[in-house]
């Protein structure tokens, strides 16, 4: 797949929660990140990036969260 051929991005990440963009089969608040990744891969979405994000909470602490990008053409 060509980047430049997507035409629509999801991102998932297990700092935060999002319904299915596409069905409501899923409570992906219950899921983990390679659950969530592999349900879009379901819905023929392809994996662009997966990696670590740094947050901090608002008490100063750093939050890190496991986050991926999905691509549809
Ligand atoms: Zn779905």
């Amino acid at each position: 797949m060509k980047l430049q051929n997507v035409k629509e991005v999801v991102q998932v990440s297990s700092g935060f929660w999002k319904c299915c963009k596409y069905c409501s089969a899923l409570k992906m608040s219950e899921d983990s990140v390679e659950e969530q990744v592999n349900h879009y891969l379901s819905h023929g979405l392809k994996l662009l990036h997966i990696g670590t994000e740094s947050s901090r909470t608002v008490e100063g602490q750093v939050w890190q969260s496991t986050v991926a990008v999905l691509g549809k053409e």
